[in-house]
């Protein structure tokens, strides 16, 4: 739909709706005031955002003036989780527990980290292998001091869905707080608040503009939520700032729109994620990660056994989606996600995500499967696990030599393949697991040995090579792998 490529990446930030684009722009427009003044442009802001507070609550079953407007899910988690947890410990004076999963998003995980940091016990607890977690194993982690429990409904990389009521019940017959991240699965499932403490959600996943959330607080949680933001004491208090009214009118439009829609959209999606699945299931090996019934219409996971994570993901020109792969996250790091559902490396590393949502056509999955399929044949047919091609060669009488290096479980595995003609080669080919500079190293590097000589056989320095390609400096280990081959193959060809 955008710029040529079928855009899937729809859990990382969504489209603004035009209806809800036009809706902002117009509130943009208007000459209002600030919602906290009593003139009448103050009142008119202070209108559209009690109009947009009742349209959000409604989305969640919530009374409105049970929301607090924030810049999105990741203030609202930060505010939930340590608002919470330093409210409480302020009343009670001892020394705390949280439990979360090790699955869950960034912005709850940090602020754990800093209350553990702070002297808070924390149990990050291991979900399942379908990433799910059991009320059993809920309830037995549960300890006295637990202040508090923080748990995603639906998950953003796998769209594995919790049993947040079932969750719920172990927390209110054990008097612990339940914060719940829905910023995927808001306007996405049915939803309510019952036995929910806190719940955090955002308007850009649903089709409003990016900056603008909301943090639902329980009525009983007031009295001891520590704002995380003070100054001028908007929004209860909790929230200090003068509000987005734009946004937050914006918001209210998406959250109204979403829920009108829901059903449609939900039967639509599924339907498009099952003519993904259906279209590449049948490749050798492919892995579904996250529980198969129990997850979000429009999120569709899957990892791709002997490829490697950036080759695969850097083929994919055509598509926008997101990626276990190092190449795709600052960290530098397999999914964390996907490595607490039990993959490995390389299984965590080439795993696609694709998230579809409202304005995704079955062409666009058509584009999809046929983009995967072909890159996914291109890497096969390079990698360790099938015979060298050199059938033809051996057809014809030529001698072949070989030499390979590194191994593909450190993420770079390379064999050269030569037909040589006493001290001369006649052709050079190679097969490859790595990184796409690796495989254009090895590219251009067989181009360059047909004709060369036993002793001269290297053209040009790992370092050449590097920069030919445009790796990055980090890579010249990478490159140093292609001529422990080139080594290996010189050494082959003398005896
Ligand atoms: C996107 C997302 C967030 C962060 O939301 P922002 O509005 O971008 O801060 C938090 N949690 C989950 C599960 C998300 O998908």
């Amino acid at each position: 739909m955008t710029q040529g490529c079928a855009y899937l990446d729809y859990a990382a930030t969504t489209p603004v709706d035009p209806r809800v684009a036009a809706f902002l722009s117009q509130v943009l427009a208007e000459n209002l005031g600030n919602p906290g003044a009593t003139h009448s442009p103050g009142r008119r802001a202070a209108a559209l955002i009690a109009q947009a507070r009742t349209r959000v609550a409604a989305l969640i079953g919530a009374a409105p003036q049970d929301l607090v407007f924030t810049s999105g899910a990741t203030e609202s988690n930060n505010l939930a989780i340590l608002g919470h947890v330093r409210g409480e410990r302020a009343a009670r004076r001892q020394g705390g527990h949280v439990l979360t999963l090790a699955t869950e998003h960034k912005s709850v995980l940090a602020p754990v980290r800093r209350l553990e940091h702070d002297g808070l016990a924390v149990s990050l607890l291991r979900p399942d292998a379908a990433g799910l977690l059991s009320p059993q194993a809920l309830a037995a982690a549960l300890r006295p001091q637990t202040l508090l429990v923080t748990l995603l409904h639906a998950n953003n990389e796998t769209g594995v869905v919790q049993d947040i009521p079932a969750l719920a019940a172990v927390c209110q017959e054990r008097g612990v707080a339940l914060h719940v991240d829905a910023a995927q699965s808001a306007g996405k499932l049915p939803l309510g608040v019952a036995g929910i403490d806190y719940l955090s959600f955002t308007a850009h996943k649903l089709g409003g503009p990016q900056g603008v959330g909301a943090l639902y607080v329980a009525p009983h949680r007031y009295v001891t939520l520590e704002p995380q933001l003070i100054g001028g004491g908007q929004e209860r208090g909790l929230r200090s700032g003068t509000p987005a009214t734009h946004q937050i009118a914006a918001f209210g439009l998406a959250c109204e729109l979403a829920a009108a829609e829901r059903e449609g959209n939900a039967r639509r999606l599924v339907g498009l994620r099952e003519r993904l699945l259906q279209g590449l299931q049948d490749l050798p090996g492919v892995l579904l990660n996250g529980d198969p019934v129990r997850r979000l219409p429009g999120i569709l996971n899957l990892s791709f056994p002997g490829v490697e994570g950036e080759s695969l993901y850097s083929g994919l020109a055509e598509l926008a989606l997101s990626t276990g792969s190092a190449c795709n996250s600052s960290s530098g790091e397999p999914s964390y996600v996907l490595r607490a559902l039990g993959r490995d490396t390389q299984l965590a590393q080439s795993s696609l995500r694709f998230s579809l949502g409202r304005g995704t056509t079955p062409a666009e999955i058509d584009t999809a499967i046929a983009a995967v399929r072909r890159e996914l044949l291109r890497l096969r047919a390079l990698s360790p696990a099938q015979p060298p091609p050199v059938g033809d060669w051996l057809a014809q009488g030529v001698r072949v030599v070989t030499g390979e290096a590194g191994e593909t479980r450190l993420g770079t595995w390379v064999r050269l393949l030569l037909g040589v003609d006493g001290e001369f080669v006649k052709a050079a080919r190679f097969q490859a697991y790595g990184c796409p500079h690796t495989l254009a190293a090895c590219q251009a590097l067989v181009a360059q040995l047909p004709g060369r000589h036993r002793a001269a056989l290297q053209p040009g320095s790992p370092e050449q090579w590097r920069g030919a390609v445009g790796a990055p400096v980090e890579k010249l280990g990478r490159m140093l792998i292609i001529e422990d081959a080139l080594r290996a193959l010189q050494d082959a060809w003398l005896n």
